[in-house]
């Protein structure tokens, strides 16, 4: 067994601004695990004019700061290019989280120099784990997508979203990644929101992957990744003891934008109308009322206030009623550098 390479926990780094922008909500496909909730999100699919105004309203023309383009499926957006454009301009560093089907052209239509990282998310080491969660075919597309982005020379990262159906395939992907030419490796947790949040995968199988498995199996294949020379991110999800407990609601700027104009803090509550802002003639307003923010500020044994209300069965206790672990901010990462030999 490899012995991990100690992991950094990242923490909120104050300053840094996060704005994760979802342009539309449809997709071409229909994950097992979407956590896209149109009646929540919207179904409309910004127009350019729109984007551009909420771009510059997020912008620090004096500070970059960080851009994630979601959807849905964000290529289908067929003024994505100009969006990365525009977003360059206004000093954004800009992410594209792609399905991988790579609509509109978009690997001819910018350049590498235009997009800062192209990230492409699959949730299996061959087609036999990844499209019975994703779809038939989606391995294959996705895979020869990368080859593409990556024979053109654009900066790529690989998301692998955990669960119950293919937490034992994870220790597959390391080569996988390595092989296809990507460079940063992100290993995510899922989370009951959308689709997962509707109950049981199976009568056997539940989303969510338990501590004893998360923590035996995630640190080791990182560390893994790392050695073959990637860059690793993954969610730290159990503090240790002498860890404090944070929430990015209180101590980080992030945004979580959605086409029907809801911005969310905490992405834990994007299923519910309690977003703490919202978009209003172009401008971020904050919002009144029982919102995201009163939750922010409550302090727990459990850790996380909003897991304890809407994933408790992630929380184990000791015999004295203390929780066994306390679950960190969903948004605090563990990264290990790549390994230079
Ligand atoms: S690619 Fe993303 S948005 Fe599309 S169905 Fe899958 S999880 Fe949902
Ligand atoms: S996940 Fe928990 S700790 Fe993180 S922002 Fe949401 S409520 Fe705060």
């Amino acid at each position: 067994m490899i012995k991990p390479t100690p992991a950094r926990t990242v923490g909120f780094r104050p300053g840094e601004r996060n704005v994760f922008f979802h342009l539309l909500t449809a997709c071409n496909l229909s994950c097992k695990h979407c956590y896209i909730n149109p009646p929540q999100h919207g179904t409309v699919t910004l127009s350019l004019e729109t984007v551009l105004a909420w771009l510059r309203c997020f912008s620090r023309p004096d500070q970059e700061s960080n851009l994630i383009l979601l959807g849905g499926e964000p290529t289908m957006h067929p003024d994505l290019a100009g969006i990365i454009r525009a977003a360059k301009s206004m000093n954004y560093h800009v992410t594209v989280d792609s399905n991988g089907f790579l609509f509109h052209d978009l690997l001819d239509r910018v350049s590498p120099e235009e997009l800062d990282f192209l990230s492409f998310s699959l949730d299996g080491p061959d087609a036999a784990v990844n499209d019975p969660i994703r779809g038939d075919g989606v391995f294959a597309t996705c895979t020869e997508n990368i080859k593409k982005a990556v024979a053109q020379g654009f900066r790529t990262s690989l998301i692998y979203t955990v669960s119950g159906m293919n937490i034992v395939h994870l220790h597959r992907m390391p080569e996988l990644v390595k092989e296809l030419g990507v460079q940063r490796f992100f290993i995510q947790v899922i989370g009951l929101r959308g689709k997962p949040a509707g109950g049981m995968l199976s009568p056997e199988t539940a989303w969510q992957v338990d501590p004893e498995h998360w923590l035996e199996i995630v640190p080791e294949v990182a560390a893994r990744a790392a050695e073959l020379g990637l860059a690793v991110t993954y969610p730290k999800v159990y503090l240790d003891p002498d860890e404090p407990f944070e929430c990015a609601g209180q101590v980080a700027e992030n945004y979580f934008i959605f086409p029907n104009g809801r911005v969310y803090q905490c992405p834990l509550c994007e299923d519910y109308p309690i977003h703490g802002f919202c978009m209003e003639n172009d401008q971020l307003v904050k919002r009144r009322g029982l919102n995201e923010d009163r939750f922010f500020t409550l302090s727990i044994p459990e850790g996380c206030v909003m897991n304890k209300l809407l994933q408790p069965d992630n929380i184990e206790y000791l015999a004295d009623g203390s929780p066994r672990h306390r679950i960190s901010c969903c948004l605090l990462k563990q990264h290990i550098e790549p390994v230079r030999k």
